[in-house]
């Protein structure tokens, strides 16, 4: 080949930080996706066969993660904010291949001898540390099983992914084959006209008159909430509650799928020595054991009952009789709609995004004294991706936030903040931690800003607590520097203590600025959207209880339950604890995702852990006043810096001198004084 028709080099390939993402094209992914994986597993293969492994050697495995790390992370984010079909063909392709190199990985014995071998060598931190999680991970995959067991462990593990995924696509038919036509517009009084004008427009598409609704959870949510007929209340409130289940199709019942899942895992728990899945799970995990989880989600919901029990009745009497499981959402809203006279997208037009963004900065360098600057760089992969910089007060470079805040076609829903560049500090490999931040928010309109509702005000101080987690860590090794290492049920605390600020009067008001009249929020307003903080709150935080326990206790027992028993075990657990009517027909089992299609399995408590531990570290602000940079200091010191170096409770107790309480959180939510 000649220097006239040299093709391009491969900019997955480059190393530059962060990468050229504007060139990154679909034919990339799979050259360089596998030239990584076949040098890195020739790598693999020496890094298993060294006689004496040092320090060095721990440096080369972290190394190894990391190149990597550089080909696979910028192709499943591209593959989340820009996808095209190529895209995604070769992203799944190369999925299989990564999966497969990382678990050969875990279940190498040379390697893991090894880490043994420097384990016992080397007690200093934070390399022990890092040791120490990497033994409990080979272990989790199964390393240290005999030939059969080893075997028969890797197959039960592929068998649970792939039921796991049967059980969301069951899920996702089933919810995909509901329909509701409605020819009459009286029995859709109080449903807002954007859920309205895709009804209409779905009903038009296949050649219907009047109306067409499905079940997607935007358009169950307003029917639930704003629907005044009880009757299409009522057939939503059914429709999604008998998903998949034996109620409805038999194709996409997941019932048989529970109880197989649930033996699969009972079986690969007693394969690695443990009673239970639920022992296996909180291997990885801060609660110590499965009576500390049962008595934290037992002592919450002791404490949240009466509280919720008369929120109930409040709702009731707003609606003048005894509700229906299908009425509690819709006379929630009319009672809020009467006691706070608050509308989301009244308070919309105080909350510009760039105003937004100039407060929340203007906030980290109060606590924390970093400056955040917009900065340039290589080209990114939408003209709406922005890169910002952030320094210490002495100037010194911390790292880079790239943020992409609009929704548009080809970009996965929701919010999240995601490593692009993990930070390190491992001889040739020396660099600053570069974070995602991802919302989906209205995109500006033509010469005006994005106006966000005060929801995404704070989904945005959520993601960036993740963020300055990632960004201000000190940890020199990337698998456990930022949120990497940290344990699950923890992961959480950053985020959802940095939520807290978008409620405080001083925040909001340097958050905001009117539309027309520029002026910041009003001090009655401020007042009515921190008095909806707590509005129904026990109710809501029983129902999250309620999950949890039922996720939690179904992965406690030994024998694994039947579908009869898992019915049992819920109904028990709404009798004992919930205050929400339950009718009979509920097969809510069949469409919790999060535990049996997704990672939450004797998990789900996780989301309320990690609102204590938030909630009690932010108690601590208020204590010494929300702004003080002293106790700012301490937090970062404490908690950010250290990322998953450490034990959660050893950090925690580290900032808070002691360990977390329940109360602050309760008075967050206004359960107690
Ligand atoms: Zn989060």
């Amino acid at each position: 080949m000649d220097a006239m028709t040299k093709p391009a080099p491969n900019p997955l390939l480059a190393g530059e930080v962060p990468p050229c993402f504007g060139l990154i094209e679909a034919a990339h992914i799979r050259p360089a996706v596998g030239q990584v994986l076949a040098a890195e597993r020739a790598e693999l293969e020496r890094l298993a066969a060294v006689e004496t492994p040092s320090i060095e050697w721990l440096r080369d495995t972290e190394r190894l993660l990391e190149r990597i790390h550089d080909v696979w992370s910028p192709v499943s984010h591209l593959n989340s904010v820009a996808s095209t079909p190529e895209l995604r063909e070769a992203y799944n392709d190369c999925l299989a291949e990564v999966t497969a190199f990382f678990s050969d990985l875990g279940q190498n014995e040379g390697l893991f001898a090894r880490f043994e071998a420097l384990g016992a060598s080397l007690p200093s931190e934070p390399e022990a540390e890092l040791i120490r999680q990497s033994l409990r991970d080979f272990r989790l995959a199964g390393v240290a099983l005999e030939g059969k067991d080893k075997e028969a462990y890797r197959e039960i593990s592929l068998e649970i992914a792939a039921k796991q995924a049967e059980f969301e696509q069951n899920l996702m038919d089933a919810t995909d084959a509901f329909e509701h036509h409605e020819a009459d517009a009286a029995n859709l009084t109080g449903l807002p006209e954007q859920v309205l004008e895709r009804a209409s427009a779905a009903a038009a598409e296949k050649g219907l008159e009047g109306w067409l609704f499905k079940l997607d959870p935007p358009t169950y949510r307003s029917v639930m909430t704003h629907a005044d007929s009880s009757a299409l209340r009522e057939r939503y409130y059914r429709a999604w509650v008998t998903r998949a289940s034996d109620q409805g199709n038999p194709e996409w019942d997941n019932s048989p799928l529970i109880e197989d899942i649930l033996k699969l895992r009972q079986r690969a728990a007693e394969l690695l020595g443990f009673r239970n899945f639920a022992a296996l799970s909180l291997a990885k995990k801060m609660a110590e054991s499965e009576t500390k989880v049962l008595e934290f989600l037992e002592d919450l919901a002791a404490r949240c009952r009466s509280f919720a029990e008369k929120e109930l009745k409040t709702v009731e009497q707003c609606a003048s009789r005894r509700l229906d499981a299908w009425d509690v959402a819709y006379y929630s809203e009319k009672l809020k709609q009467k006691t706070l006279r608050i509308g989301d997208e009244e308070l919309r037009a105080y909350f510009p995004l760039p105003r937004v963004l100039a407060g929340l900065f203007e906030l980290t360098e109060r606590l924390f004294g970093i400056r955040i600057e917009e900065t340039t760089g290589p080209p990114l992969w939408h003209e709406a991706a922005r890169i910002f910089a952030l320094r210490n007060a002495d100037g010194t470079p911390v790292g880079k936030l790239l943020t992409d805040f609009y929704a548009r076609p080809n970009k996965r829903g929701g919010a999240w903040m995601d490593g692009c560049t993990n930070r390190s500090r491992l001889g040739p490999l020396e660099r600053d931690p570069i974070a995602h931040l991802v919302c989906n928010f209205a995109p500006p309109s033509k010469g005006a800003p994005s106006f966000i509702t005060h929801n995404d005000v704070v989904t945005l101080f959520h993601e960036f607590g993740h963020s300055l987690h990632h960004l201000l860590t000190e940890i020199d090794y990337p698998s456990i520097a930022g949120i990497n290492g940290v344990a699950w049920d923890a992961v959480e605390l950053p985020s959802q203590f940095f939520e807290n600020y978008a409620w405080h009067p001083d925040v909001l008001r340097s958050i905001s600025s009117h539309r027309d009249t520029g002026e910041p929020i009003p001090d009655d307003k401020i007042d009515t959207l921190i008095a909806s903080r707590t509005f129904l709150a026990g109710l809501a935080m029983l129902r999250q209880i309620e999950f949890a326990l039922f996720d939690f206790m179904l992965h406690s027992r030994t024998e694994p339950a039947t579908r009869d028993e898992v019915q049992a075990l819920l109904d028990d657990i709404r009798a004992r604890v919930g205050v929400m009517p339950t009718p009979a027909f509920n097969r809510f089992q069949c469409t919790f995702g999060h535990i049996f299609g997704g990672g939450y399995a004797a998990g789900y408590y996780s989301y309320k852990w990690a609102e204590v531990l938030a909630a009690d570290a932010f108690a601590a602000f208020e204590e010494t006043g929300a702004f003080d940079p002293e106790t700012a200091l301490s937090f970062r010191r404490a908690i950010l810096a250290v990322g998953g170096s450490r034990d959660a409770m050893e950090s925690f107790i580290a900032f808070r001198g002691r360990p977390p309480v329940l109360d602050p959180l309760l008075r967050q939510a206004g359960i107690i004084d």
